[in-house]
């Protein structure tokens, strides 16, 4: 590690160290230990994840980082503190709850900062890219999560950090969150190299859905085996974590996630207006070429019964068709 990235390291040990404490025993973290507090974040949470808050005042990060040593050309630099033209200097997570992001080591490489204040815009900010902090390489939690996910032979995919929490809360261990951004190949592959299945829990939203659509394509051609739960529209883990419970959760959305070929049918299904006869034969046709895919006999023979009860076409028809498709994709 080259010595600028070392004291960049150094800095962010330093100021996660202050922004907890902060957060955690003084009048200047009150907003964000109330914020957390009134999402059910819990002491020990706070300090399992060492959670904290950047005061908002403009420049407590620099003054702080002055005082210890580190030249303001290197705060700039690892994103820490923004600098105008006018040369005034302003803290980037000024006034935000903060996350520490740490790599697979457990060195803390950046922060994500959420607002407190609800249509505060953005929502949450993060430290920009460096050469300590690659976004599509990162996954939040994998230090802690890392045994558990071995142990179990399953990982838990969230898409952020406040999902995380409420999952660790509930007793969950086996969980890591891509940050609100698409899963990469490379997360695909390092997962792969851990686990062999992984279980996608995005929001249930639109996006929720693309996203992990995308997800489990990647994920897939790594080699892991996925399963997609399914949460209903404008709820997210946390937010089903913190009105049914955890327990719920482990049953009704953990257990009960969908496999690949049944989360396809769902998803697919976003496209056209099953009422309609011509859309309800596209349909059709594209679930039966992907069913045409699977190389088991059984699972394809499953879902064929499935399709035949739920529209009304023989069984045969529908395996002929399959066949067709199968023998012109070899
Ligand atoms: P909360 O429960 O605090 O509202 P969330 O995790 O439900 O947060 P989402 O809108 O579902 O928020 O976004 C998922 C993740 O994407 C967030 O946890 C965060 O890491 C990231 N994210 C969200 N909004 C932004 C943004 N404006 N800029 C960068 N990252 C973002
Ligand atoms: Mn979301
Ligand atoms: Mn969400
Ligand atoms: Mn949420």
């Amino acid at each position: 590690l080259s010595q600028e990235n070392q004291d960049i390291l150094s800095a962010h040990e330093w100021l996660a160290k202050l922004y907890h404490h902060l957060l955690r025993y003084t009048k200047d973290g009150k907003e964000g230990y109330g914020y957390l507090q009134d999402r059910g974040v819990k002491d020990e949470s706070i300090d399992a994840f060492q959670l904290g808050f950047a005061p908002n005042v403009k420049d407590f990060t620099a003054e702080f980082l002055k005082k210890k040593g580190f030249h303001q050309q290197l705060l700039v630099k690892a994103g820490l503190i923004n600098l105008r033209e006018d040369g005034q200097i302003s803290d980037r997570f000024r006034g935000r709850i903060i996350f520490p992001i740490r790599n697979h080591l457990g060195k803390t490489v950046a922060f994500g900062g959420r607002a407190t204040i609800g249509d505060s815009k953005p929502k949450y900010i993060n430290s920009p890219e460096s050469e300590l902090f690659h976004k599509g390489k990162l996954l939040y939690n994998f230090d802690l999560a890392k045994k558990h996910i071995r142990k179990k032979n399953e990982a838990i995919l969230f898409e952020g950090q406040m999902d995380i929490i409420a999952a660790y809360q509930a007793g969950i261990r086996n969980v890591i969150a891509t940050l609100g951004t698409a899963l990469t190949e490379y997360q695909a592959k390092l997962l792969k190299r851990y686990v062999n299945t992984v279980i996608l829990c995005y929001d249930g939203d639109r996006a929720g859905l693309d996203a992990a659509y995308k997800a489990a394509v990647l994920l897939r051609q790594s080699g892991c085996e996925v399963k997609i739960a399914h949460l209903e529209n404008n709820i997210d883990p946390d937010s089903f974590i913190q009105t049914y419970g955890g327990d719920a959760f482990e049953k009704e959305v953990i257990k009960a996630s969908d496999t690949f070929m049944s989360f396809y049918m769902r998803f697919l299904k976003k496209d056209f207006n099953l009422n309609h006869e011509g859309d309800r034969i596209n349909y059709i046709e594209k679930v039966l070429k992907q069913l045409a895919m699977i190389d088991s006999p059984i699972e394809r023979e499953y879902y064929v019964k499935e399709l035949s009860k739920e529209y009304g076409i023989s069984i045969d028809t529908l395996t002929n068709e399959i066949s067709g498709y199968r023998e012109k994709f070899g």
